[in-house]
């Protein structure tokens, strides 16, 4: 095992690794342990050292969360001004802020992303708090124009208790667009973070704590998805289940939801196109297509992981793409100068490599990257070398799957329908990109793409303000933005007969 060169800051809630006292459920505003005692070891993707400890909950933890939530539910917190909500989440942002170089360290350790990364997630997350924050007392509701003598209006009031269940490779950040509209909005929270990177959300916890959340708003808890996460997607305690992961997770959810008929978000996977006709700097797209595929290894649900690339600049385009792909270094998130980490966990690599392997055996032809780093400083880690796929066609599998790895197929195209036709043909529709020197070309093709997000000339960039999420098996409903905060409300419509008087319809 290698020496480690950075630590996990000291926390309650965290055990040393090796001990089984882990107290990182939080339920009614204390730290406890899982009711049976168990406990998961988190590893360090970077060497599979173990980071630490934390408790392994089961559905019975999920049960006493869900009803900490109703009981604060039933509390003075719904009916807290909304402005006072705003405040507490300005605070939290201000923690964030405050306490950002160990989160982006905490975060870097525990996904296998830079510590750079991290940082850039930090501030993310501090900026949907304070977007949230602001959003909290607008648009209270609205009066709606009615006859005479009576009085219409629209209010808005929150869903109830959220289950929020997260995924891997943003922690933090897929929290944050859950979260900070859900307090914003007045409901309260059950948390179920990824099994495999669980360490911010408990650090965020400790944050919401300092800054006045009263206690069974939000509470967590950490587990398998089988565990708490389908206890609390069938809970008939749970009023909405937000959830941020994969496709056949999202299924398992809808149907675990449908018997009480709870509210469903949904942010699914993607297998996003990013197009470039010939017309554009190489050097701009080349550089673009390359963070677009291979930032944080590729383990990003809008990665542009299928380049569509026009066919005069295709062999020119391959070429520099696979030389700058070779190129990349990997390495600990934590040392200078590394682009990209390790992949999150070994089960995680073994499904690229499979994904990799099954890419081969259809014909797709490697000319980046392929397998494991030959470094020897990199072997206990779980790396995979960026790799670049050509020869590729939409029959392919690895064409249509997401990888969500460190792999970029190239397809050629002639027209601009081709273009189209290519970039719409998936069952997903999270997000795409479009690279042209034609403005007219460039809008003509962001409106035709069936995708939540298309890019013109860039690639990856949001703001909290604008609205994510996916058409098509990306999933349901939209997050951030105002939509994001309309997830976390029910309309009611109010009516008032200002001067009731018989009706006699009956006589
Ligand atoms: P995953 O589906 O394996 O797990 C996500 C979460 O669901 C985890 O907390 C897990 O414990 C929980 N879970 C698993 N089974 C469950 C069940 N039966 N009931 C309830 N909860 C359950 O996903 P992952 O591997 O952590 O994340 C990768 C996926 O997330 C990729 O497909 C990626 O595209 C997607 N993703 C999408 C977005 C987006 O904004 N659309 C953002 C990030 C990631």
């Amino acid at each position: 095992m290698n020496e480690r060169h950075d630590t996990l800051p000291e926390a309650p809630y965290l055990a040393p690794a090796g001990s089984v006292r882990a107290t990182s459920i939080h339920v009614d505003g204390e730290w406890r342990a899982a009711r049976d005692g168990r406990v998961r070891e988190i590893v360090d993707p970077a060497d599979a050292s173990v980071l630490t400890v934390v408790s392994e909950g089961g559905p019975d933890d999920a049960g006493d969360a869900v009803a900490a939530a109703r009981r604060a539910f039933s509390g003075p917190w719904r009916s807290t001004p909304a402005g006072e909500r705003g405040l507490l989440l300005e605070r939290v942002a201000g923690l964030l802020r405050r306490d950002r170089a160990e989160i982006a360290l905490a975060e870097s350790l525990d996904t296998g992303k830079t510590v750079e990364e991290g940082g850039i997630d930090v501030d993310d997350v501090t900026a949907v708090f304070r977007y949230y924050a602001g959003l909290a007392d607008k648009d209270a509701g609205r009066l709606v124009s009615a006859p005479e003598g009576v009085q219409s209006r629209i209010v808005y009031e929150p869903v109830g208790v959220c289950a929020l269940i997260t995924p891997w490779n943003y922690p933090l950040l897929q929290l944050s667009w859950k979260l900070a509209p859900a307090l914003a909005a007045g409901n309260t929270c059950v948390v179920k973070p990824t099994e495999v990177t669980p360490v911010t959300t408990l650090k965020l916890m400790e944050l919401l704590v300092e800054a006045g959340v009263p206690a069974g708003v939000v509470n967590v808890v950490t587990g398998s998805g089988p565990g708490p996460g389908a206890a609390l997607a069938a809970h008939p305690g749970v009023d909405l289940v937000s959830f941020t992961g994969g496709l056949d997770t999202g299924r398992r959810i809808m149907a675990a939801a449908a018997p009480t008929v709870k509210r469903i978000a949904l942010e699914l996977g993607g297998k996003n196109p990013n197009i470039v006709f010939p017309d554009v700097d190489l050097d701009t797209a080349v550089d673009h297509a390359l963070s677009a595929a291979f930032f944080h290894s590729g383990q990003v649900c809008s990665a542009g992981a299928r380049l569509i690339v026009h066919e005069d600049v295709h062999d020119a385009f391959t070429a520099e793409l696979a030389r700058r792909a070779d190129a990349i270094r990997l390495g600990r998130g934590q040392d200078r100068g590394v682009r990209c980490g390790p992949l999150v966990s070994e089960h995680h690599r073994a499904k690229v490599e499979a994904a990799v392997a099954r890419g081969v055996e259809e014909g797709a032809r490697i000319i980046a990257g392929g397998g494991r780093p030959a470094e020897p400083e990199l072997r206990d880690g779980y790396f995979h070398r960026p790799t670049v796929f050509v020869d590729c066609d939409r029959s392919m599998d690895i064409v249509r799957t997401e990888v969500f790895g460190p792999v970029v197929t190239v397809e050629r195209f002639r027209t601009e329908e081709e273009a189209i036709a290519l970039g719409n043909d998936t069952d997903y529709g999270l997000s795409g990109g479009v690279w042209t020197g034609d403005t007219a070309r460039g809008e003509r093709v962001a409106a035709a793409l069936r995708h939540g997000t298309v890019w013109i000339n860039d690639y990856g960039p949001y703001f909290p303000g604008a609205e994510w999420g996916g058409f098509g098996r990306s999933g349901i409903g939209r997050e951030l933005g105002p939509s994001g905060l309309a997830e976390y409300r029910e309309a009611k419509h109010i009516y008032r007969n200002l001067s009731p008087e018989p009706q006699r319809w009956f006589g």
